[in-house]
């Protein structure tokens, strides 16, 4: 009898938790993106060769001879849309007599955003008409450069297509496919006329509690600077002059992400060594790989605020990695060095310290202080004309290699590149790609379609937060701004498994508190609805799948003071688990908000970031096993509000003290990510054990899918220094390959270290190789190699 009840709830489980098993993917060989990048290496040697650019100096020297100072100051000089226009959002439009003033009258050089939201194609090809129209009716007739923040798509220009956001792509661990994001990306925004994005972010996210922690790649610098150098090849192409590309703008150089105090604009104390070790290579990596202008960081390191840094900005970057392209500052920072960091008396010797540092645009945005001022200190002799000069000239070097100077009006032909239908479908292979599964207890996931599901909780219907900030508004705010074909999690639910089978409950609600405007809104609350209903609905379901997490923003108004995930949101939780129903989390948020107190008791969580528009259907994939997860965590998950450590912490911080007062282990490690299928590692040899510092050391491993799907798994191929001058790591990541294996398939990978992978930068800033052992880790083993 008992033995008849044990078999029938086997098959019953089988049933609900195995059957979609048999489900082939729609993956692998047949995506639009490769599925392999058997060597990041190899990817990266590729995206960091530098496209070879026309050189335009007779031209430039030509120009800049018959140049005034106004003129060449108005070229330095960024204003933002509300002083060439009336109006906001929609009903923005070019105002005559302001564009007067700017182009003719002060000669301005770039023009910057939208008032409000998004715009149309044809509205943008409206606006930079008339903007290139005004420059033409000058005396030299230099283009207009305008910029706008494509952060994840052309999310300035109503209806373009949105990927995910950069920490989903990291956890992708795949750089033709944010190329491919990035590719789309830059026609879309060409198509709406704009030559030139404020992107991509390459800080690097080791602070979990910043605000735009999920702008960036992640914690790790190698994996960034692969995806980094991606991004700008997608963006600017192999001929930036192309109408499919644009300019990219690196920033924000460097070391804003790292604020001690976690909230965004506060100061970061990183010493030199350390800013070159983790800060720096990202940079570095996209400047040889072509990358036209560079953003500079809104914050200070070290007591020196980023616009006044001319060490960081014309020693290291302009000297030493010898970058040819703009520096523009970020927003109103000039004005803020007076105002908020107090390192100037006024706004004009503000403008003196910012331009002899290294700055050659300022993104003002909103006045003409900064012209006025800096005309005057050439005059006065403060501010040598070389560096006007210099700095001019980086700025029309730019603009002749977006063929500008060619081709100054938009072409009516280049709209045909907005919106093809095969975007959406890389943005939904981008945003399955992202998913990430973190916890899989008895294979609980994928769920069958046949059983009954109750899906709840506060990210479970909304579009704002798959798509976090920078969409459609600056804070991502704005929900009637939202195409209406795109699914929610609950929505893409229902299509997946059918009215019968289907219950949706908020459960609880993130909201915006009230009077808050759409540009600057402070912390999101949460508030419960109706959760009684929502605990009885889940009493009556199969399983449910609880999507938590955050809203949207960015910057300054998405400070917080604790990690933790909201109250409303955990106690929730509990009485859900408390029903005794098997329970799958689904966490859209952009930055690791704690779960600890819930955790445990969830046999399933998947990490979704925030995968924007087409996320919704990629979750309800993975969910239901119409698509196996290979996501691979970009940062280190935290468990306790005071513990944030990266992986790549030295040994001894984790290490058991003689108090019991251990560090905690993090709730999900860098890297963690399970599949539907399983995989094994075998075979680690590295060659020669015995090597010699300019002699490459060679790496083989054997990957096998040893389960019964096909699958995708990234090796991550890391190395300790075991005994350094300065003390060593615990691991680096150095290399990395993402393969896709049919069931029972092997593949041997193979990698080539070199001197560079072996060094560090020492205490006097320069990189160094030190000999001793080594050790090389890929997927659980280890090989040791000494170096002579
Ligand atoms: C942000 C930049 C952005 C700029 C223009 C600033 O507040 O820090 O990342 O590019 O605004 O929108």
């Amino acid at each position: 009898m008992r033995k008849t009840a044990l078999l029938l709830l086997v098959a019953t489980c089988f049933q609900i938790f195995c059957l979609p098993i048999q489900q082939s993917f729609a993956q692998g060989p047949s995506d639009p993106v490769p599925a392999d990048v058997l060597d990041s290496d190899a990817y990266f040697r590729r995206t960091v060769q530098r496209p070879r650019l026309r050189d335009h100096t007779a031209q430039i020297e030509a120009l800049l001879k018959k140049m005034t100072l106004e003129e060449k100051v108005g070229q330095m000089t960024q204003l933002e849309i509300g002083l060439v226009t009336s109006g906001s959002d929609q009903n923005v439009a070019i105002d005559p007599a302001k564009v007067e003033k700017a182009i003719a009258q002060y000669k301005v050089g770039s023009i910057l955003n939208v008032n409000g939201q998004a715009l149309s194609v044809d509205k943008w090809h409206d606006i930079i008409g008339a903007l290139q129209d005004a420059a033409q009716r000058t005396r030299l007739k230099i283009p207009v450069i305008y910029g706008i923040d494509s952060i994840h798509g052309a999310n300035y220009v109503r209806d373009a297509t949105l990927f995910p956001q950069e920490i989903g792509m990291a956890a992708s661990w795949n750089p033709a496919l944010v190329e491919r994001a990035q590719e789309i990306t830059a026609m879309e925004t060409r198509a709406a006329a704009i030559p030139w994005s404020f992107s991509p972010v390459l800080d690097i996210g080791r602070q979990p509690l910043w605000p735009r922690f999920w702008e960036t790649f992640g914690e790790d610098p190698y994996l960034a600077s692969v995806l980094g150098t991606a991004f700008v090849r997608g963006l600017e192409g192999t001929d930036v002059s192309n109408d499919k590309n644009v300019a990219s703008s690196l920033k924000h150089y460097m070391g804003y992400s790292y604020p001690l105090s976690g909230r965004d604009r506060t100061p970061a104390w990183i010493p030199e060594n350390y800013l070159r070790e983790y800060f720096l290579p990202t940079f570095a990596a996209a400047v040889k790989a072509g990358a036209r202008t560079v953003m500079v960081n809104s914050a200070e390191i070290n007591g020196v605020p980023g616009h006044i840094n001319r060490h960081i900005l014309t020693d290291i970057l302009k000297d030493e990695l010898g970058f040819d392209g703009f520096v523009v500052s970020d927003w109103q920072d000039i004005q803020k060095l007076v105002t908020q960091w107090k390192v100037a008396a006024d706004e004009k010797e503000a403008t003196r310290m910012a331009i002899m540092a290294g700055i050659d645009m300022s993104m003002v945005p909103s006045s003409y202080s900064f012209s006025d001022n800096l005309v005057a200190l050439v005059k006065e002799g403060k501010v040598p004309m070389s560096r006007i000069d210099d700095a001019v000239r980086r700025i029309l070097r730019v603009k002749y290699q977006l063929g500008l100077f060619e081709n100054p009006m938009p072409s009516p032909s280049v709209k045909s590149n907005f919106g093809k239908p095969e975007y959406a479908q890389a943005s939904l292979q981008a945003a399955r790609e992202t998913m990430t599964l973190l916890k899989n207890d008895g294979n609980i996931l994928p769920l069958a379609k046949n059983k009954k599901v109750l899906v709840t909780g506060p990210t479970a219907d909304s579009l704002i937060s798959l798509n976090n900030g920078w969409t459609w508004v600056w804070q991502g705010s704005e929900p009637s701004l939202f195409p209406t074909n795109k699914m929610t999690i609950q929505q893409a639910i229902e299509e997946k498994v059918g009215k019968k089978n289907f219950e949706f409950r908020q459960g609880t609600r993130i909201v915006r508190p009230p009077n808050s405007p759409s540009n600057g809104t402070p912390t999101d609350m949460d508030e419960e609805v109706n959760v009684k209903d929502a605990v009885n609905e889940a009493k009556d379901a199969d399983v449910v799948v609880l999507c938590l997490g955050e809203g949207s923003y960015t910057e300054t108004p998405g400070n917080i003071t604790d990690l933790t995930l909201p109250e409303t949101q955990l106690r929730f939780a509990e009485q859900i688990i408390a029903t005794g129903k098997p329970v799958v989390v689904v966490l859209v948020e952009g930055r690791p908000r704690l779960i600890s107190r819930i955790a445990d008791r969830i046999p399933a969580i998947l990490m979704a970031y925030n995968p924007s528009s087409e996320g919704g259907q990629a979750i309800a994939d993975v969910l239901f096993g119409d698509y196996n997860p290979s996501g691979r965590l970009p940062f280190t998950y935290p468990r306790t509000p005071n513990n944030y450590l990266t992986y790549d912490h030295k040994l001894f911080e984790t290490q058991e003290t003689s108090f019991g007062n251990s560090a905690t282990s993090p709730q999900f490690e860098f890297g963690t990510g399970l599949s539907y299928t399983t995989f094994n590692y075998s075979d680690l040899v590295v060659t020669p054990t015995t090597a010699t510092v300019n002699a490459p050391v060679n790496v083989s491993v054997k990957l096998t899918n040893t389960g019964r799907r096909a699958g995708k798994q990234t090796a991550i191929l890391y190395v300790r220094d075991e005994v350094a001058s300065l003390t060593p790591a615990g691991k680096r990541v150095k290399r990395f390959a993402k393969v896709y294996l049919e069931p029972g398939q092997s593949k041997t990978l193979t990698f080539t270290l070199n001197r560079d992978d072996l060094s560090f930068i020492g205490s006097d800033n320069k990189p160094v190789v030190e000999p001793g052992d080594f050790t090389v880790m890929v997927g659980g083993l280890s090989q040791k190699f000494t170096l002579r």
